[in-house]
């Protein structure tokens, strides 16, 4: 059976290019710092985000709570989005390992948080008072429709964060992404912010890692922790090396992925029993909502799975498609005959 798997882009497999990278890899020890292979992947990881150096981890969940406790100790606070993958999708890492603070405050449909909204957040310093250490925002924005965040936005917030001596955390699982929607670079959009992380292993099609940039001492002190969470790997050259193919050759074709997301979008919006505002879909990743009596997101997901169509349905009413290398335009037509189909059923 043909299958298109729109789950989510952390299905991609490494290329062919990739494979032929990881064997040939030179490798050593990186805890030592002798693997010139994660040593390459982290010095390009920092040219493509304009900071000083990068830091490869296991995970975007890695580079997030290593980020967090670099940036604050127990009792400080993070400001972050109510719908945030660091607040929402990552066991509250932060708090449960770190003692880390996380004050949310609203998500906009959009991904961004409002400046008024963050201003207020800032604790003054004041002894009954948590220490408010980082602002964290979130491009492209997996949960508000995996928005971009235009670089004006994140000048704004790194100009408000420095005036109140707040430090700005980018997860940028998807920064690349957001890159190719906006037509900017990556540099460009992560140029105030102290830290960004970005995957590896998502749409850029690697099969494991993500990697922390920041100045220098920020990495040193990353590099610590890293170790104490367990995630000081050997001779991890092997998957740096697809990491490196990923960053040379697979960020230029993401915007493919945005035009199949779009048309994906635009197909949905005419069949009968689904609910989607396709204009709201600027990257990879599109939610819709059922509009059928009697009829879950679970079981539409499982009725276009017993066709070979693989959505995850989210909340109650909710499901989400996420377009990625292995999803052709071709792909897409097939995924919306296969919707048609079943809402016949
Ligand atoms: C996927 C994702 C992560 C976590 O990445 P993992 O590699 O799955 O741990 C972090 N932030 C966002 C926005 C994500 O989409």
């Amino acid at each position: 059976m043909r299958i298109v798997d729109l789950r989510s882009d952390t299905i991609t497999r490494p290329t062919d290019a990739m494979r032929s990278a990881m064997s040939a890899a030179e490798v050593g020890d990186d805890v030592f710092r002798e693997d010139p292979s994660v040593n390459r992947l982290e010095e390009l990881a920092a040219e493509k985000t304009g900071k000083e150096a990068a830091l490869f981890v296991a995970s975007g969940t890695m580079a997030n709570l290593v980020s967090q406790f670099a940036h604050c100790g127990r009792g400080d606070a993070v400001i972050l989005g109510n719908e945030a993958h660091m607040f929402f999708s990552e066991q509250g890492g932060g708090s449960a390992l770190g003692g880390i603070i996380h004050h949310t405050i609203p998500n906009r449909p959009d991904g961004s948080l409002a400046l008024g909204d963050i201003e207020d957040a800032i604790r003054p310093d004041n002894v009954h008072y948590p220490r408010t250490r980082l602002i964290a925002l979130e491009n492209t924005h997996n949960r508000c429709n995996g928005s971009p965040l235009s670089a004006g936005y994140m000048q704004t917030v790194g100009q408000l964060a420095r005036s109140r001596k707040v430090c700005v955390h980018v997860d940028g699982a998807r920064i690349f992404n957001a890159a190719a929607a906006l037509n900017t670079t990556v540099a460009a959009l992560a140029a105030d912010a102290d830290s960004v992380s970005f995957c590896l292993s998502k749409g850029l099609a690697a099969p494991v890692g993500s990697m922390i940039c920041g100045t220098r001492d920020f990495i040193a002190a990353a590099r610590r922790i890293r170790k104490a969470v367990g995630g000081g790997m050997r001779q991890a050259g092997v998957i740096a090396a697809a990491g490196i193919v990923a960053l040379n050759e697979m960020t230029d074709r993401l915007a493919e992925d945005h035009v199949t997301a779009h048309r994906l979008a635009e197909g949905l919006a005419h069949i009968d029993g689904i609910r989607i505002d396709p204009a709201a879909f600027k990257t990879n990743i599109v939610f819709f909502r059922v509009d059928r009596d009697g009829l879950t997101p679970a079981q539409l997901s499982a009725r276009l799975k017993a066709h070979g169509v693989l959505v995850s349905a989210m909340e109650p009413r909710l499901l989400r498609a996420v377009t990625h290398y292995h999803i052709s335009v071709d792909d897409v037509d097939y995924a919306l005959g296969v919707f048609e189909r079943v809402f016949k059923e």
